[in-house]
């Protein structure tokens, strides 16, 4: 039985005049073009089990969009509805996501010897992962399709998002938590009203397989790219980056990779802005992943535009990015890549912890999987991926606060040396920091 209230509407007041029309028009099959209605509760394709796209009419964007976008920022997110694909009038499920800050580091840039970087801080979203910018839309377009019931597997973060907005918008839900979610992610799920499973498997692919072949009966599935509208969120990136930068664009964005869903949506929505003529470049995408778990840097090393499974989820301290069997072997991640000039790079786990220390020397704490694209960053620089004069965002996708013990692991194993509260003792503590001029 079923107590809690209805979904609420968004808390946030719309601006006087600001468009709530989409000018999204339909899904389109990757792989046979077949078109499908945005309303109805579609997966994959039905004829071939190709992953759909969402397709719009940039032409039919009002003039003064970009201008009314801009007043509207207290909607964060939401300030882009015309360019997401939720129905007109649709309820926007939302925590208050997105219009994350875009941190310059110019510090952090001296250190790593490029030109200019900033953080595009997504662990200050609702529930601490970019992830909520994918569900906040999801979970809004499963509620305006009527469905009552939705599926995800996740490693942590994508569960926890999920039972958030499920928890807001009154929807059940089912969490497949991989067995190698941390018990921090594991209780943020819980502590949200999810019901949750822990999923033992050999690779992911067995697990995407399984939910593949849950059949017609299945609720709404909420996996990234077989749920066709969660990475279209992700355009929302672009369009923050590119407003904050005066309506340009990086040269670089270097962003985690598991499913590439994050790197798709980011790469679709710069492509929007470059077609739309509001900015004149788009730039090079930069995926990264771990060195124990790299299947899409292995297919871009090979020139190759399919990504079979390869390496060990268990081997890395990235928990968010170690996803070693690629959705429909990672071809639009892949595809994104080479589009835009860009490349993929592995980082070790060493290098990885260094760059979570180098991320807090700026104010920000990075979950290791967060932290990859700084890790990464120093490693292109060194080979000539990346060149000195450069701009280069790097995303922090998730907060170092959801993996408190990989966070200890980058500062000393001594604990702090414990005081007595007594003046004399805290005075020679603090000579012991700032040595008294003689
Ligand atoms: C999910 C996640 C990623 C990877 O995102 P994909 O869209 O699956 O590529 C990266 N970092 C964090 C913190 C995540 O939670
Ligand atoms: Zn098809």
């Amino acid at each position: 039985m079923n107590t809690r209230p209805p979904p609420q509407a968004n808390q946030w007041r719309r601006p006087k005049g600001l468009s709530d029309v989409t000018v999204a028009l339909e899904y389109v099959c990757d792989d046979c073009a077949r078109p499908f209605g945005l309303d109805r509760p579609e997966t994959t394709c039905k004829a071939c089990g190709g992953l759909l796209e969402v397709r719009y009419d940039l032409d039919a964007l009002p003039r003064d969009f970009r201008e009314r976008a801009a007043a509207g920022r207290p909607m964060a997110m939401w300030r882009w509805r015309a360019l997401l694909p939720l129905p007109d009038g649709a309820v926007q499920v939302s925590l208050g996501e997105g219009d994350t800050p875009l941190l310059r580091c110019d510090r952090l840039a001296g250190q790593l010897g490029v030109g200019k970087l900033w953080l595009k801080n997504d662990a200050q979203m609702p529930t601490g992962s970019f992830k909520d910018r994918g569900f906040s839309l999801a979970v809004s377009m499963a509620v305006a399709l009527g469905a009552r019931r939705g599926l995800t597997y996740s490693s942590g973060n994508a569960g926890a998002s999920l039972a958030a907005y499920a928890a807001r918008a009154n929807i059940d839900v089912v969490v497949l938590a991989d067995y190698l979610c941390n018990p921090v992610k594991l209780a943020a799920i819980r502590a949200y009203g999810a019901h949750v499973f822990r999923v033992r498997s050999r690779s992911t692919a067995e697990v995407f397989k399984a939910l593949e072949h849950l059949g017609s009966e299945a609720p709404y599935s909420f996996v990234n790219f077989l749920n066709p509208v969660r990475h279209e969120a992700m355009k929302t990136y672009a369009y923050e980056i590119c407003e904050a930068l005066g309506w340009r664009a990086p040269d670089v964005m270097v962003h985690p990779v598991g499913t590439g869903g994050g790197l798709y949506g980011a790469w679709k929505g710069f492509s929007e802005l470059y077609e739309l003529g509001w900015t004149e470049t788009v730039p090079r995408m930069i995926g990264v992943q771990p060195s124990g778990c790299a299947p899409i840097v292995m297919a871009v090393a090979d020139g190759a535009s399919f990504a079979g499974p390869a390496g060990d989820p268990s081997a890395t301290i990235a928990q968010s990015i170690a996803g070693g069997s690629p959705i429909k072997g990672g071809r639009r991640v892949l595809a994104a890549i080479r589009r835009s000039g860009g490349t993929a790079v592995a980082v070790s786990d060493d290098e990885i912890r260094r760059a979570m220390a180098l991320v807090a020397g700026e104010g920000v704490l990075a979950e290791p999987s967060a932290a990859a694209p700084v890790a990464a960053l120093g490693r292109c620089l060194a080979e000539g991926k990346i060149r000195p004069n450069e701009e280069v965002v790097c995303v922090i996708t998730g907060s170092g606060l959801k993996q408190p013990t990989e966070l200890a692991s980058t500062v000393p194993a001594a604990p702090p040396l414990e005081l007595n509260a007594d003046a004399a003792e805290i005075a020679q503590a603090l000579a012991s920091v700032w040595p008294v001029a003689t």
